[in-house]
């Protein structure tokens, strides 16, 4: 293994992989990326669903996806990698008042942001998604450049066009210590199962681990593991091709088309944090009966595949891109809430600016500032969690 880099980026996730490729494309140098599984992307992003959409409450998520979904459009050109990737647009049902206030907020960002999304009626929904169960459903919002992408396809297409573009990509490498100066202000190496690395600059896209990873140099990153889970059923042809993910907010039930069956995700509110992602199966139960609520047609489905994995959750669901704290040559990327296969070209865009240049310009990211958390007036929840 190489023992020294002018970057080091801990994390081979689908994060870490995007942020070492935009460095060495900008030529940063000798950009190393450790991960510590055997592959890359096996941990929550080779468990995700694959989900990519605009359709966000704060802007800086918008427009982080605006920047991401771009990408994905030009993915053929930029990476040059196989990508399967579906624009079959997100649905959002709105089933109360404040759902219905809260969207018709979030639409005119959206129309101010040039996002072609669509209001439709009851009517509009019972028309264009004849399996959903109309019950109590007030309206939907609509953007057909959402859709859902291959998370393995991303992972490993970013992963070949960075080492395309000169960096080292090494498995099997856990990093177990952050090395500072004598004055504990700056970076000097990162310790690993397989001996010291010397570099003055580290990245972490550790994900879910990040709170314990920045611990070892001092610092204190509020990113939670809470566990999500996901079936995937048979052969499913009654609901017909293409049709948009589907999310019922009220209950975060959504549903989509995978591998020619359908995805079902919901997320469990009476989940506490930790690292448990062995698959629940009271809960998997109640997944399917709202899923068959909403769906009925989903009756005739037949459950397949079944797994659990982790989102890294923040106290306002938006990920931290920041300098780590008051270190020097240390930042983290990190925190994306079960959003981080949909952000991770802009992330990677971003945090190669805030490394190479000091300063992101394709996005304004000061609010994800790490600052944020001990000041209480500078966190804006993002609401569309599911
Ligand atoms: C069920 C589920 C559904 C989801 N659905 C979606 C979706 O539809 N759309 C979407 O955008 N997102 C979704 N997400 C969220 C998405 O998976 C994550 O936001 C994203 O994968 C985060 O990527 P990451 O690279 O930060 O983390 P990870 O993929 O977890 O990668 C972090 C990497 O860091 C490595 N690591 C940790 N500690 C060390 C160390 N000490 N040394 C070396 N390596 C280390 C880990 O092994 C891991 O490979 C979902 C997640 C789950 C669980």
């Amino acid at each position: 293994m190489q023992h020294s880099a002018d970057i080091v980026v801990i994390g081979g996730g689908c994060i870490g992989v995007s942020v070492a490729y935009h460095l060495a494309k900008r030529g940063a140098g000798k950009v190393l990326l450790l991960e510590r599984d055997e592959f890359l992307g096996q941990e929550s992003t080779g468990k995700c669903a694959g989900g990519i959409r605009a359709q966000f409450s704060t802007e800086v998520n918008t427009r982080l996806s605006l920047l991401s979904i771009k990408a994905f459009e030009n993915w053929q050109t930029e990476i040059g990698e196989p990508l399967q990737y579906w624009q079959w647009g997100y649905c959002f049902l709105l089933t109360s008042d404040e759902l219905v206030a809260s969207f018709k907020k979030s639409f005119e960002m959206w129309k101010r942001l040039g996002m072609d999304v669509e209001w439709w009626s009851p009517e509009q929904v019972a028309e264009r998604l004849p399996y959903v169960n109309t019950d109590g459903v007030q309206g939907a919002t609509f953007h057909q450049r959402d859709g859902f992408g291959d998370p393995s396809d991303i992972t490993q297409g970013f992963a070949k066009a960075a080492r395309k573009a000169g960096a080292t990509i090494e498995n099997n490498v856990e990093v177990t210590g952050i090395k500072l100066d004598d004055n504990n202000r700056r970076v000097v190496a990162v310790e690993t199962n397989q001996g010291e690395v010397k570099t003055g600059r580290v990245v972490l896209c550790t994900g879910a681990w990040t709170r314990k990873v920045a611990a070892l140099a001092g610092i204190d990153v509020p990113i939670d593991p809470i566990r999500r889970q996901i079936i995937v059923t048979d052969k499913f042809e009654d609901i017909k091709d293409p049709f948009p993910m589907t999310v019922d907010l009220s209950t975060t039930l959504y549903f989509h088309r995978e591998s020619g069956g359908v995805l079902i995700g919901m997320s469990d509110h009476s989940e506490s944090a930790g690292f448990n992602d062995s698959f629940n199966e009271d809960f998997g139960e109640q997944m399917l009966v709202t899923a068959m609520e909403r769906a009925p047609v989903l009756e005739n489905a037949v459950p397949k595949h079944k797994w659990a994995g982790l989102y890294e959750v923040t106290p306002d669901h938006h990920p931290v891109i920041d300098k780590l704290g008051h270190l020097q040559g240390a930042w983290v990327c990190a925190g994306f809430s079960g959003h981080g296969l949909m952000h991770a070209p802009a992330a990677g865009i971003v945090t190669a600016e805030l490394v190479l240049d000091g300063k992101a310009s394709s996005v304004d990211i000061t609010p994800l500032e790490l600052a944020r958390f001990s000041d209480p007036s500078r966190l804006h929840e993002e609401a569309n969690v599911i």
